[in-house]
């Protein structure tokens, strides 16, 4: 064992995730969720069916899934594959937004099985110390971001970070109305007044990174980055500004392809809602900016680029635990400074010192590899994240650093890292008697409080 390796949160049966409190799912993974849903705008009424294929790897005499409780399940059953047989015998919607379903005898490991849940309501963010999180009403549509837990605002999931799956989303909405969703448009198929579209996430996802987004929007090209096209979906009305604002934003996708490695997912798209939104999220090959963020200024050129690095840093390469939050924020941060080193021509460097000395003006009270929940989303993560970033590009000297980041983001493609992985890549691409410098590096930025000396190659 490296000193680098730890045991995972979920690998302790019976424990409850410690940054959402939400308890763990045990017993099985699910490997595909169908969703087949009708949105009603005006109303803000979602119904459908989840089905989820399920795999145990525990006998299961009942399990849970996370489904919010303003979602009013109706029906649940199972269906299995081959000859097993896999009955619901009833189940139960708890307080705790926890769905129990109660099997007629004991499911044995190693069994494939679907279940197909009906529910219907009034969808609505979860509340949570972040704010409201999922499932979103706007003036005129619906909106989903949902880090950290609020999928099960619109569909039961087994919601924490490491569990990837699959998906197929379909969701009918009245035209004139286009939905967005993660995944790649498969078909339209429009039936009297309303229109199912069809969307399929080929690679794993993280349900937090699951997102629907209703409106009306124009399309608006914004380039290829190679293969990969970019697309904007906005309010028409704010077409000028839109194009304005994200013109690099295909550069941006060339530029992280050339350090990073391939972009992970087939486009990359960008919707931009008629409401106002506090800050921008990432989804899985999409991000969500509200329209003050398309002020015509290029203000928010920064956040324009943070949200695309995700693809790489969060989306492909997911979290297993919330813990490890630093390596999609320091990264994203990073990225930032990245963007404007290219474009600019003011060096990383730049940005490094002037955060640092705002830092040093700050509580050091954050612990980085472990900052609890109040501080997960702190700035402070995301600015000493990204200083540890630059530490290690510092370490390791511009060649070495961005093939070893390459590796890393080639080897664990669309699942799951932890720091032990990044830190593997890293050594791999230094030498031997320099490692014990690596070694501080972490232990002073990860996993000490007070603020390092500012990084120096
Ligand atoms: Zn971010």
């Amino acid at each position: 064992m490296s000193s680098f390796t730890r045991l995972r949160t979920t690998d302790i049966p019976g424990t409850r995730d410690r940054y959402t409190g939400v308890d763990f799912n045990l017993g099985f993974h699910i490997r595909h969720y169908g969703l087949d849903l009708t949105y009603r705008v005006m109303p803000n009424h979602l119904s459908g069916t989840a089905t989820l294929d399920v795999l145990s790897y525990l006998p299961l005499t009942q399990l849970t899934v996370d489904c919010a409780r303003t979602l009013n399940v109706r029906r649940v059953s199972a269906q299995a594959a081959g000859g097993a047989q896999v009955k619901v015998r009833k189940f139960r919607h708890r307080g705790d937004n926890k769905l129990v379903i109660i099997f007629d005898r004991e499911v044995p490991e190693d069994t494939e099985f679907s279940l197909v849940i009906s529910y219907s309501g009034n969808p609505q963010p979860i509340r949570s110390r972040w704010g409201e999180i999922g499932w979103e009403e706007t003036e005129a549509g619906a909106l989903v971001a949902s880090q950290p837990h609020g999928a099960p605002s619109w569909f039961p999931c087994d919601d924490t970070p490491d569990e990837k799956a699959l998906y197929d989303i379909r969701v009918s909405a009245d035209n004139p109305f286009s939905v967005i969703c993660t995944g790649q448009l498969v078909e339209t198929v429009r039936k009297n007044s309303t229109t199912t579209w069809h969307y399929r996430v080929a690679e794993p996802m993280a349900t937090y990174l699951a997102s629907v987004q209703i409106g009306e929007f124009s399309t608006i090209e914004l380039g290829r980055a190679g293969t990969v096209p970019v697309r904007a979906y906005a309010p028409a009305s704010l077409r000028e500004r839109v194009l304005h604002d994200f013109a690099d934003q295909a550069r941006m996708v060339q530029l992280y392809t050339e350090l990073f490695g391939p972009y992970p997912f087939p486009d990359y798209r960008v919707v931009i809602t008629a409401d106002q939104l506090e800050i921008p999220l990432e989804a899985h090959g999409l991000s969500i900016f509200g329209a003050n963020h398309a002020d015509g200024a290029r203000t928010w050129e920064r956040l324009i680029a943070h949200e695309l690095s995700h693809q790489w840093f969060g989306n492909s390469l997911g979290v297993a635990q919330w813990d490890d939050i630093w390596l999609n924020e320091g990264f994203a941060c990073y990225c930032e400074w990245l963007w404007f080193e290219h474009s600019t021509g003011t060096p990383a460097e730049h940005y490094a010192r002037e955060h640092y000395q705002r830092l040093q003006e700050k509580p050091q009270d954050l612990l980085l590899a472990d900052p609890g929940p109040a501080d997960m989303f702190d700035d402070r993560l995301y600015k000493r994240g990204a200083l540890f970033v630059h530490a290690l590009r510092l370490l390791l000297g511009d060649t070495a650093f961005f093939t070893a980041l390459r590796s890393y983001a080639t080897r664990d493609r669309h699942g799951v890292v932890e720091p032990v992985d990044l830190f593997h890549a890293l050594r791999a691409h230094l030498a031997p008697e320099r490692h014990p410098e690596l070694e501080q590096l972490r232990s002073a930025w990860l996993l000490s409080l007070p603020l390092p000396p500012f990084p120096t190659a």
